[in-house]
């Protein structure tokens, strides 16, 4: 009797532990907001051990700075780019190490075929506007806010131009004068590097993480359903213009007029600038957003496409097989076909 009671009790135990282990193995939501790369970076994971899933989270915050300090930031004098931009005129050129060299020969296919929309080589004209003072929406500089003088500027885009450099045996030469301004791309590929990351952890099942206006989709949701990324409303602080449903791993990035600018006498001064003018791109756009499997392609697009307007920019999206969404300043919003198959209207 006292036996049985004991195999009873033995089997209770052993249905509770079944059911609690099934509880632990089921995949927790973690969100966290946090900065890096001078902008919000916005993490939901879905993880199977909640502490752990913690720690990948501010680990997520960590790899995003420490890019921006050690790689792809010209302010930092350690940073990869800053070296680079240092040796600018120097015989030698700068030896580059293998990431920076194979983004920087995909940045440079797509300058080409974009014909200079997307110039990265445009630093010194991006630092006369002085685009880092709006980012940090510092109103007293926004006030004393003022267009760079027109000779500066002509001097600036005299050092500009992506067909000057020389990108060869893994060592770069930049003319002198010139200096690369990453900032088009930086957050597309902090995206990829992410998205290596979470490739390489065991406890994260999904997740979508947003760095500034690049976002990254990554496994799946706990209950199977769609990842949903909003596309803002870019007039509309606050609202949305629709909702792309994604499954599995994508990139979006949406570059727009309405992300830091100024208005000043009537004219609209944002951080998109026309490479031939050295000026804010003043055409019929307000916003483009690209989606693809790859951050640096989707951001390098979404400014080149900007760039370009609606036509020239669904040709560019279309030679590199990426799906596009443009909004005009009236509202008006034209995609591909397939972007269509996955957006819908707010
Ligand atoms: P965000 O930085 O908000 O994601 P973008 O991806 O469109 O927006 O990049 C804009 C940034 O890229 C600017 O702040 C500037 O540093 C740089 N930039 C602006 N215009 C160009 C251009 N035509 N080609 C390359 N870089 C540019
Ligand atoms: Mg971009």
């Amino acid at each position: 009797m006292k036996q049985r009671k004991w195999i009873f009790a033995g089997m209770l135990l052993s249905i509770l532990s079944l059911g609690i282990t099934g509880c632990d193995k089921r995949p927790d939501k973690l969100v966290s907001t946090g900065t890096a790369m001078g902008t919000v970076v916005q993490e939901t994971l879905y993880v199977t051990d909640i502490e752990q899933g913690k720690k990948t989270s501010k680990e997520i915050l960590s790899l995003v700075e420490s890019l921006e300090k050690g790689s792809l930031s010209w302010r930092e004098s350690d940073a990869e780019l800053a070296q680079i931009n240092l040796l600018a005129g120097t015989k030698e050129g700068i030896l580059l190490t293998e990431q920076m060299q194979t983004d920087l020969q995909q940045i440079w296919k797509i300058s080409e075929a974009s014909k200079g929309a997307l110039d990265v080589t445009i630093g010194g004209v991006t630092r006369l506007w002085d685009l880092d003072t709006w980012a940090v929406a510092d109103t007293q500089a926004l006030e004393q806010f003022q267009e760079p003088g027109a000779i500066l500027l002509q001097e600036a885009l005299n050092n500009s131009g992506y067909s000057k450099v020389l990108i060869q045996k893994g060592r770069m030469y930049l003319p002198e004068g010139m200096c690369l301004d990453l900032g088009a791309v930086g957050k597309g590929i902090a995206c990829n590097r992410i998205r290596e990351y979470l490739a390489g952890s065991e406890e994260i099942t999904g997740a979508v993480i947003s760095v500034g206006g690049s976002i990254v989709t990554y496994g799946s949701k706990t209950d199977g359903s769609l990842w949903q990324v909003a596309i803002m409303h870019p007039r509309k602080e606050g609202a949305y213009l629709g909702v792309l449903s994604l499954e599995g791993e994508w990139c979006v990035s949406t570059s727009g007029d309405y992300e830091r600018y100024v208005e000043k006498d009537g004219i609209r001064y944002h951080h998109i600038i026309d490479p031939l003018s050295g000026y804010p791109v003043n055409n019929e756009l307000c916003s483009v957003t690209i989606l693809c499997r790859d951050g640096l392609l989707s951001d390098a697009l979404s400014t080149a496409c900007f760039v370009l307007g609606a036509e020239e920019g669904m040709k560019l999206a279309q030679e590199f097989q990426v799906e596009a969404l443009f909004v005009t300043k009236d509202l008006e919003v034209i995609m591909t076909d397939g972007m269509a198959q996955y957006f819908t209207v707010a």
